[in-house]
């Protein structure tokens, strides 16, 4: 398959409709700031061949993407123990819903809505992992080094009420181990993540190869098993309160962020990235998600 070729028509099929439609994410102003008028799309194959088109090398900010590699993180670390603080449900509410969390004596629905992954931070914490590994890690999985944006980590911090009162709430029905204060300090800054297109296509390399790691070989990120978990995750609960529609309309895992990025996985073929700031009302890139379709339509490429 000319996968360049594919990648170029869908760039040049969403072009003319950069910036007419959605919203970027407005709550912090290092978000607002960013011009909608950008779309990028790279795809890795298992066998390691690339392709690329756009904007793809423009680094944005990974958001709530960053919650697939902290659960990578902690997977590794806990295996099945994880799973006595957090569900694997999708929660049809917003990501950043309190609700049901009542219901359930503070244990999350699932690892990639807000109350989950904050629960993920954690456990990484108690296991003595920071943002530090977690960048560590992300480096290793797409070979070269990532950063994270301060100013997007601070402005997290000063503006994440909602999250704050998540993990106020979490504790205080017993369900984290580590102060507030520092398991969200580790949650704003995993969000603050700088990443690419292609890097991220890159670093979710494992998730298509049955956990091996995408640069060094015999080495598992994490084992086949849990590999296919996080992809079976991803595709209930990884895009919001919208997977049921990612799951109808493109039929593959998918992780988005509210940065506009969405990467996606075709299990034993490829991990793709898309980006494009403007989102949806479910808080999903509105283009990101028009290119996922056309790619699955185009290359037949999908679970079902
Ligand atoms: N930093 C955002 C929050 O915690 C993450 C949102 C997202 O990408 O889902 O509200």
């Amino acid at each position: 398959m000319n996968f360049q070729a594919i990648l170029d028509d869908i760039v040049a099929t969403v072009k003319p409709q950069l910036g007419a439609q959605g919203q970027v994410a407005s709550y912090i102003p290092a978000l607002a700031r960013v011009s909608p008028q950008q779309f990028g799309i790279a795809l890795r194959t298992c066998d390691g061949l690339e392709a690329a088109s756009g904007d793809f090398a423009t680094p944005f900010s990974i958001q709530s993407m960053s919650k697939l590699f902290s659960l990578t993180m902690a997977m590794q670390h806990l295996g099945d123990a994880l799973w006595q603080r957090i569900g694997r449900e999708p929660s049809g509410n917003p990501f950043n819903s309190l609700v049901q969390l009542e219901n359930e004596h503070g244990k999350p629905r699932n690892p990639f809505i807000n109350a989950g992954a904050i629960a993920v931070a954690d456990r990484l914490l108690s296991h003595g992992d920071g943002v530090g590994q977690l960048l560590e890690l992300l480096s290793a999985l797409c070979n070269e080094p990532v950063h994270l944006d301060p100013e997007v980590a601070q402005s997290e911090a000063e503006t994440g009420f909602r999250n704050h009162a998540l993990a106020n709430f979490m504790k205080s029905f017993g369900k984290l181990d580590n102060p507030v204060a520092a398991v969200l300090d580790l949650y704003f800054h995993q969000c603050a993540i700088r990443m690419s297109c292609q890097q991220m296509a890159r670093a979710a390399g494992y998730l298509c190869r049955d956990g091996r790691h995408p640069y060094r070989p015999g080495v598992a990120v994490v084992s086949a098993s849990q590999a296919r978990r996080v992809n079976a995750l991803m595709l209930t609960c990884g895009t919001y309160d919208a997977a049921g529609e990612f799951a109808y309309r493109i039929g593959l895992p998918c992780k988005s962020g509210v940065g506009g990025g969405i990467v996606a996985v075709v299990p034993d073929q490829l991990t793709l990235c898309v980006w494009s700031p403007a989102l949806d009302a479910s808080g999903n890139s509105l283009l990101g998600m028009q290119a996922l379709e056309l790619f699955a339509a185009r290359t037949g490429l999908s679970i079902f």
